[in-house]
C-alpha cells in the first residue's frame, strides 16, 4: 500500500467547505487503498498569532472534524504535528538546503504577508514551506493529496528531497501530488477570485463546517454573483456562478452541463437556493458528529496519542537516517 500523508492547520475557528471538498473527502477515499497518515499541523498554526486556549480548542476541533468527515483511526494514523518532535528537527536540516531566493518565490508567503501586513509577518511564515516539506519527507510519503493552492509547496518539497538525495545519497522518497479529480479549489463566496481560506479577513464568504444550517443558507444566498442572469460555467466572465456550480456538482455528483441545462432560464436565485440545500445536506451530519466527538475530549486525546505513537515509529527511523547521512554524531 502506497503511503499518503496530508494535513491541515488548526487556524481559524474551524475547517471550511474548501478544506472539505479540496482535501477531507479525498482523504476518506484514500484510506481504503493507501497507508494513510493525517496530521493536524499545530506548529504551522503558530505562524499567525493565536490565543493559547484557542489553539488547544482548534487542534481538538480539527481532529474531530477529520473523524466526523470519515477518517477512520483504525485504518489511518491521526496525530498532532507537535506530538512528533522529529518534524522540527528535520525542518532545520532542510532549511539549510533551501535557498533564500527559492523560499522568497513562494506565492502563498507573498499573499499572506501582504494580507497580514509586514508588522505581523514573521520568519515562521517565511519558512513554513520548509516545515511542510519535513512533514511530508519524514514519513517516506509517496503521495500527497493537496489542493491546487499547495502545489508550489509540494514542488519545493520534491526539489528538497532530490537535492538531499543528490548530495548525501538516496535518503528520501520523492513524493507526488495527488490532485483531487474535481473542485481542486473552492472560491470565497464574497470574492470568487480568491480561494476560500481560514485566514481570510472576513468569514462572510466562507462556509464553516460548524456553521448552523441557517447561517450556511444565508451565506450562500448572499454570495456575490456576476452581471447578467444566465447560469453558465465561465470562470473568467462569471467566477461567482462558476464557483456555485462547482460546489453543487462536487457535492451532488450532477454534471456541470446538466446543471446549466436544468437552470437555463431560471436565474441566480434558484441556483443559490438549491446549492444551499445541497451544502446543508452534506455538512450537517459532519457538524453534528463533530459536536458529539468534542463532548468527550479525553477519548479524542487518547486517540491522538495513539496516532502520534504510530507516527513516531516511522519518523524516528527516517530522521536517524538523515542524522547519519549529514554527519551528526550519534549520542554515545
Ligand atoms: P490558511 O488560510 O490558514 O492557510 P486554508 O484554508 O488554506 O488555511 P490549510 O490548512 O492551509 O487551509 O489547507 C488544508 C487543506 O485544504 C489543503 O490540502 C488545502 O489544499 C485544502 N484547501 C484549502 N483551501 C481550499 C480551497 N479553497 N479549495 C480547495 N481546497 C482547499
Ligand atoms: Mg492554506
Amino acid at each position: 500500500r502506497p503511503r499518503v500523508l496530508s494535513a491541515m492547520q488548526p487556524t481559524g475557528a474551524s475547517l471550511h467547505l474548501g478544506n472539505y471538498l479540496g482535501a477531507l473527502r479525498q482523504w476518506v477515499a484514500l484510506q481504503d487503498t493507501h497507508d494513510a497518515l493525517y496530521c493536524v499541523v499545530d506548529l504551522h498554526a503558530l505562524t499567525v498569532q493565536v490565543d493559547p486556549a484557542d489553539l488547544r480548542d482548534r487542534s481538538r476541533r480539527t481532529a474531530a472534524q477529520y473523524l466526523a468527515a470519515g477518517v477512520d483511526p483504525e485504518r489511518a494514523s491521526l496525530f498532532l504535528q507537535s506530538h512528533v518532535p522529529e518534524h522540527t528537527e528535520l525542518a532545520w536540516v532542510l532549511s539549510c538546503l533551501t535557498g533564500f531566493g527559492e523560499a522568497s518565490r513562494m506565492t502563498q508567503f507573498k499573499d499572506k504577508s501582504q494580507r497580514h501586513g509586514s508588522e505581523a509577518t514573521n520568519v515562521g511564515l517565511f519558512t513554513y514551506p520548509v516545515l511542510m516539506a519535513a512533514d511530508i519527507l519524514l514519513y517516506d510519503t509517496e503521495r500527497v493529496p493537496v489542493g491546487d493552492d499547495q502545489r508550489q509547496h509540494l514542488e519545493l518539497t520534491r526539489d528538497l528531497a532530490q537535492r538531499f538525495n543528490g548530495r548525501y545519497g538516496r535518503t528520501f522518497v520523492v513524493p507526488q501530488a495527488h490532485l483531487p479529480s474535481a473542485t481542486a479549489r473552492v472560491a470565497d463566496l464574497q470574492d470568487p477570485t480568491a480561494k476560500m481560506s481560514k485566514s481570510a479577513a472576513s468569514t462572510a464568504g466562507l462556509v464553516d463546517l460548524m456553521d448552523d444550517p441557517k447561517v450556511v443558507a444565508k451565506k450562500i444566498r448572499s454570495a456575490v454573483t456576476d452581471t447578467g442572469r444566465e447560469v453558465v460555467h465561465d470562470r473568467a466572465a462569471k467566477p461567482g456562478v462558476t464557483n456555485l456550480l462547482d460546489i453543487h456538482s462536487a457535492l451532488s455528483g450532477e454534471g456541470v452541463a446538466e446543471l446549466e441545462a436544468r437552470f437555463a432560464g431560471r436565474g441566480y436565485g434558484d441556483l443559490k437556493k438549491e446549492v444551499a440545500d445541497v451544502v446543508v445536506a452534506a455538512l450537517d451530519p459532519v457538524r453534528t458528529r463533530t459536536l458529539e466527538l468534542l463532548d468527550d475530549p479525553a477519548q479524542l486525546d487518547a486517540l491522538l496519542a495513539d496516532g502520534a505513537e504510530r507516527a513516531r515509529g516511522i519518523a524516528g527511523d527516517v530522521l536517524a537516517r538523515v542524522r547519519e547521512r549529514v554527519g551528526l554524531l550519534p549520542a554515545a
